[in-house]
């Protein structure tokens, strides 16, 4: 599960990273300071993509750096997968989209040519032709008859790896770009529709949402206590009337590019840090190996006990959220290593896990007796992959499986020089000045935001998902689509409810009682108006995350219509959120936490159904207007991605690595051509 950024800006930067000193010499690997780091990248339609530096990379041994380039290698090569993933025509789009893009040689400033440029890296950033926040397809601004001329003017090698002759490249992929009723979400969402056969995701095929729980249920075993989480390294396909899954796998579905991650991982596997370490990358590549799932869950376990590892990462099928039923996951990858200042922080909230779960405002047969494990703590990442990238969340808890949650805990992070590249780009922008009611809440943003949402995202990502627990019997899928909004509620509303804690400022985690206001705030702020600037005119709420935030902050704006705890205010025509009471704020959240946490415990389709509905998908159309109309003036780009720095190993003459060098000049156009062109192994279509 992860937690992605909440779109707030404000103007001074507090970053714990900001005062890290540098303490090498080296000029290959120093990391530059915050002031000399150019941090923009490029930006175009509602993109801005961002570097992000990786501090304290000096000061690996040359061994862990070895271990970190092979990690990150292993990272990149699932790139493909995912593209698939999201639909089954993305590969061949997108490699007939850089054969036009590397060999165009008319005019590169036609208005065609304009928009062909922001279409191809709009699909680098989603990974696909659709949206990768809102789902919908993109509109090509560029004309067909530019697109098939184009086509019909590259060279015949240029058609090698599609696959496929001009006339059938271009037959299969003009409709899928430019009709409108083709393909026209990645993931449907709209209540009682079928969601498999009307989203363009490529986890089904020629089946329908009734033979997928039929399929899946004949597979659960009733009463099984260490289910494995079924379905989430497939593509269920029904072909000759038969329905099987086609299984993620070397010598499966995808094999190409999970054998090149499976090379990089055995060579990681010979410099690993410990035993431990070793343990868990070797039933990594046994799971690649098999496809068997039971293998995912020996590694998961072995992954939450690897707490002494200074360098870890996440590699393989992990997040559901791109699956209409929320079973299948998308292929990810990132490589981190501790910030161990940062993560004094975390251990002292895991160190307290027991009694935040005893304090919760939720029912007492709800709350887990023992709360196992929290591994948590603070990171900085050396590259992004897959779903993972070019968008990122900033804070990630993992594994997902319930019972190994319950039984063996959970490792938490929060990726501080993720957030650290936010707060950079937020500085001076107007954003806060625009839409924050009034100096007092200014400064508290100013004051306390960087540390409150730092904490905010330990405090979601360590305990919120890891808090609460099952009824027994009761099924971890039972909420389906609604599965993933509720989850990230739970996380939230847990962390915000504790956030405003005394207990806070007790364990030092904050400076004083007012801090959390920063946070409030702006999560009110957020979820009531700002985060709207992300959604086109007319359309819905559709990412979870950001469902979840409407949710909770919509339920609770309503609640206050009594107390008056938070309401709008209008001045000059413009809508603000203005805070009251804040202890009332936190009161109506215990409430709603409450609520949420009974719906995910007892598997309540039909309320969770009812509160997303309610509260976390519709727009008001008038407000919404307004603040796309205010945003709008900022010039401020509502999506964040990345570029990922570029390792270059350094060998001696025996062929022993003895350096890792560390470059952050190169720019998004050159990275992603440079991807498809090294880390590119599967075939267009993957049947
Ligand atoms: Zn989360």
């Amino acid at each position: 599960m992860k937690k992605t950024v909440f779109l707030i800006m404000t103007t001074i930067c507090l970053c714990i990273s900001c005062n890290n000193k540098k303490s090498s010499t080296d000029s290959n690997l120093n990391t530059p300071a915050i002031a000399d780091f150019n941090y923009k990248v490029d930006a175009f339609a509602d993109m801005e993509i961002l570097r992000y530096r990786v501090p304290e990379i000096e000061k690996l041994t040359a061994k862990q750096k070895e271990l970190l380039y092979y990690l990150n290698e292993a990272a990149l090569q699932g790139r493909d997968i995912l593209y698939d993933q999201n639909g089954k025509y993305n590969l061949c789009i997108r490699r007939t989209l850089e054969n036009i893009y590397t060999n165009f040689n008319g005019d590169k400033n036609s208005d065609d040519f304009k928009a062909f440029e922001i279409y191809l890296k709009r699909v680098w950033v989603s990974n696909g032709i659709h949206h990768h926040y809102g789902n919908y397809k993109f509109v090509p601004n560029f004309s067909q008859t530019f697109f098939i001329d184009e086509i019909k003017k590259l060279p015949e090698t240029a058609f090698e790896k599609t696959g496929l002759k001009q006339d059938e490249l271009i037959s299969l992929i003009v409709p899928v770009i430019f009709d409108p009723s083709i393909a026209v979400t990645r993931l449907n969402q709209t209540p009682n529709v079928d969601p498999i056969t009307t989203s363009a995701s490529n986890y089904y095929e020629n089946v329908n949402q009734k033979e997928v729980e039929i399929f899946y249920n004949n597979m659960k075993k009733p009463n099984d206590e260490t289910p494995v989480s079924y379905g989430l390294n497939s593509k269920l396909v029904k072909e000759h009337g038969k329905i099987f899954e086609k299984t993620y796998k070397i010598g499966g579905l995808y094999s190409a590019a999970i054998e090149k991650t499976v090379y990089w991982l055995q060579k990681a596997l010979a410099v690993a840090e410990n035993e431990q370490q070793k343990s868990v990358i070797e039933k990594l590549v046994d799971y690649y190996k098999s496809g068997d799932l039971k293998k995912f869950d020996d590694y998961s376990i072995a992954w939450v006990a690897d707490t002494l590892s200074h360098i870890d990462f996440i590699n393989g099928f992990i997040e559901t959220y791109g699956d209409p039923m929320g079973m299948k996951a998308s292929w990810e990858a990132n490589v981190n290593f501790k910030n161990i200042e940062a993560t004094k922080r975390t251990e002292i909230i895991s160190a307290n896990a027991q009694w935040f779960e005893d304090n919760s405002p939720t029912d007492k047969q709800f709350k887990k007796e023992t709360v196992n494990g929290i591994a948590a703590k603070v990171i900085n990442v050396s590259i992004l992959g897959g779903d993972s990238y070019p968008t990122t969340p900033i804070g990630i808890n993992l594994p997902n499986s319930n019972w190994i949650r319950a039984v063996h805990g959970s490792k938490s992070v929060t990726i501080e020089n993720i957030t650290e590249a936010y707060d950079l780009a937020s500085h001076g922008n107007g954003f806060a000045e625009e839409f924050v009611w009034s100096e007092t809440e200014l400064n508290l943003l100013n004051n306390y935001k960087f540390i409150t949402d730092n904490l905010h995202t330990d405090l979601h990502e360590c305990l919120g998902h890891g808090s609460g627990k099952l009824l027994q019997g009761v099924d971890p899928d039972a909420l389906l689509s609604y599965g993933a909004t509720i989850e990230e509620a739970r996380a939230d509303l847990f962390g915000l409810y504790f956030i405003a804690d005394p207990k806070m400022v007790e364990l030092g985690l904050l400076p004083n009682d007012d801090a959390y206001k920063a946070e409030y705030y702006s999560f009110f702020m957020n979820g009531l108006l700002t985060q709207q600037t992300r959604i086109e005119i007319g359309k819905n709420i559709e990412e979870a995350h950001m469902r979840n935030r409407q949710l909770i902050a919509r339920y609770v704006f309503e609640k206050s219509a009594a107390d008056k705890a938070i309401e709008f205010k209008v001045r000059e025509g413009k809508t603000f959120v203005v805070i009251n009471d804040y202890s009332k704020v936190r009161q109506h959240l215990g409430e709603l936490l409450a609520e949420i946490q009974r719906i995910k415990s007892t598997g309540d389709f039909n309320a969770a159904r009812n509160i997303v509905e309610t509260y976390a998908v519709k727009l008001d159309p008038v407000l919404h207007k307004e603040i796309i109309e205010r945003y709008a003036k900022l010039n401020i780009a509502p999506y964040k991605g990345f570029v990922n720095p570029v390792y270059t190993p350094v060998f001696d003459t025996d062929n022993n690595f003895i350096d890792l060098k560390i470059d952050y000049t190169e720019n998004f156009v050159e990275q992603h051509l440079r991807y498809s062109r090294d880390y590119s192994d599967l075939p267009s279509i993957n049947d």
